[in-house]
C-alpha cells in the first residue's frame, strides 16, 4: 500500500507517495469508517454519566460500541466489554484486577504484561516460541491456586499462534483463570473466544484500523475484576474516568469493518508467501522464524545473517520501505529480543532479524519495492563481506 493511499491529513504531507508501508504489527492506518464515526460523533459530545439529554446520548453512543467490538471474539455478550485505554492498559487490569495470588505468563509476551507484574512465573516456549504445554502442566501442578495463566493467542515479533485452546483446558483443569493478549490477532484471523475458553481478553483498537489510545479488557464470563483506575464508577465500576467516546466509537467502526472484511487477509498470506518466497530465492542464507508452524497471515521475522536489523531498517527506509527491528511498539527501542531469545534463536539470528507486517492494503507494488530494497541491501552487504575476506 502506499502510504498516500491508507493516511488521512498528517499522513499524507509527511511520508511521500512513494512508501511502502510494511509495520502494520506496530499500528494500522485510520480506517475511513472509523474516521466518519469521529466526525459525526463530533456532534455528540457529551459525558457518558451525565443526567440530561446530551448525557444520554453520548451513552447511547458508548452502549452501542460494546456489541461490534465483542464480535471481534465471536458469540460473547457485549456488556463483558470495558473500554480501557489500549491494549497496555487491559493486560494491566486482567493481570492485576483478577486478583490471583500467582501469575504465570508465556516467556514471549508483549512487554506490557511482562512489566504488569515483574515477579509473574515464565511458562518456556519451544524453537518455534510456541508455549510448552507441559511445563505449563507441570507449573499449575504445584504451588498455591488461585492462578491466572496469561497467554497471547499470537505474537507481535513473528506471528506465531500459540495453542490457547490447549492453554486453556490445562489452566481450567487447575482451577485457573485464563487471560489471552489478542491484540495482534483481532480481524487477521478468526476468533471464538468461548471456543477457545479464555476469560478475560485484550484487544486494542489502533491495530485493526481504529485510533491509539483505546482498548478493551473483555471478559466471557463472570469473572470479578478489581478497578486498577479508582474513582468514578464508570465501565460497571471496573475502570475509572470518563469514557473516550470519540476512540470508543471510532474502534467499534473498526472492529465492524475489520470482521465483515476478514477474507481479505487470504490475500494478505499471498503476498506475505510471495515476499518470503522472493527473500529466499535472493539469500538462501536468509531466515525466516516460525516459518513452519501456524503463524499470522500477516507477519514475516526475516534473518539476514550479518547485517544487523538497525542497519537494515534505515536502509530500508532510505528507500521508502518501513519495516521495523522486533517490537517497534516501544518507541526506539534497540535491543535484543526477549522473544527470540526464549526461542533461543541463535543472538547473530536474533540481531539480524526484521519484522515485516503487512496490512489490508497491501498490495503487490509493496512486495516489489520490498525485495527491490532488500535485496540490493543484501547484495551491498554480501558484496562488502566478500571484500573484506578477499582484503
Ligand atoms: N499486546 C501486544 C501483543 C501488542 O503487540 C501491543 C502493541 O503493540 C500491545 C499489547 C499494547 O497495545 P497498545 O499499544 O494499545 O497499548
Amino acid at each position: 500500500m502506499s502510504v498516500a493511499d491508507a493516511g488521512h491529513g498528517l499522513g499524507r504531507r509527511l511520508v511521500p507517495k512513494t512508501a511502502s508501508y510494511l509495520d502494520w504489527n506496530a499500528t494500522a492506518p485510520l480506517r475511513p469508517e472509523a474516521a466518519a464515526a469521529i466526525a459525526e460523533a463530533l456532534d455528540g459530545w457529551g459525558n457518558p454519566s451525565s443526567v440530561h439529554r446530551r448525557g444520554r446520548a453520548a451513552r447511547r453512543l458508548v452502549e452501542g460500541a460494546r456489541e461490534p467490538v465483542a464480535a471481534l471474539l465471536g458469540d460473547v455478550d457485549p456488556s463483558g466489554v470495558i473500554f480501557v485505554s489500549g491494549g497496555t492498559e487491559a493486560n494491566h487490569l486482567a493481570l492485576l484486577g483478577a486478583g490471583c495470588d500467582r501469575v504465570l505468563v508465556s516467556a514471549v509476551e508483549h512487554d506490557s504484561i511482562r512489566a504488569a507484574v515483574p515477579s509473574a512465573e515464565i511458562i518456556p516456549v519451544d524453537a518455534d516460541g510456541i508455549v510448552l504445554l507441559d511445563a505449563l502442566d507441570r507449573l499449575l501442578s504445584s504451588g498455591p491456586h488461585p492462578a491466572l495463566v496469561s497467554v497471547m493467542y499470537a505474537n507481535n515479533e513473528t506471528g506465531v499462534v500459540q495453542p490457547v485452546a490447549e492453554v486453556a483446558a490445562i489452566a481450567r483443569r487447575h482451577g485457573a483463570l485464563f487471560h489471552c493478549d489478542a491484540v495482534q490477532a483481532a480481524g487477521k484471523v478468526a476468533l471464538d473466544a468461548r471456543k477457545v475458553g479464555a476469560d478475560l481478553v485484550t484487544l486494542s483498537a489502533h491495530k485493526i484500523g481504529g485510533p491509539a489510545g483505546v482498548g478493551a479488557l473483555v471478559v466471557t464470563g463472570t469473572t470479578d475484576l478489581t478497578p486498577q483506575l479508582r474513582g468514578g464508577g464508570q465501565e460497571h465500576r471496573r475502570r475509572a474516568g470518563t469514557e473516550n467516546l470519540l476512540g470508543i466509537v471510532a474502534f467499534a467502526a473498526a472492529a465492524a469493518v475489520a470482521a465483515d472484511e476478514i477474507a481479505v487477509y487470504d490475500k494478505v498470506v499471498a503476498l506475505r508467501d510471495e515476499l518470503e518466497a522472493g527473500v529466499a530465492a535472493a539469500a538462501p542464507e536468509a531466515v525466516v522464524l516460525g516459518a513452519s508452524v501456524d503463524r499470522l497471515p500477516n507477519t514475516s521475522a526475516i534473518a539476514m545473517p550479518g547485517v544487523t536489523a538497525e542497519t537494515q531498517v534505515v536502509a530500508l527506509d532510505l528507500d521508502g520501505v518501513m519495516v521495523s527491528a522486533g517490537a517497534a511498539c516501544s518507541s526506539g527501542k534497540v535491543g535484543p529480543s526477549h522473544v527470540l531469545a526464549a526461542m533461543q534463536v541463535d543472538p547473530k539470528i536474533a540481531g539480524s532479524t526484521i519484522r515485516v507486517s503487512l496490512g489490508w492494503s497491501s498490495n503487490e507494488a509493496d512486495i516489489a519495492h520490498f525485495l527491490q530494497a532488500w535485496t540490493a541491501l543484501y547484495r551491498r552487504c554480501a558484496g562488502l563481506a566478500e571484500g573484506a575476506r578477499a582484503a
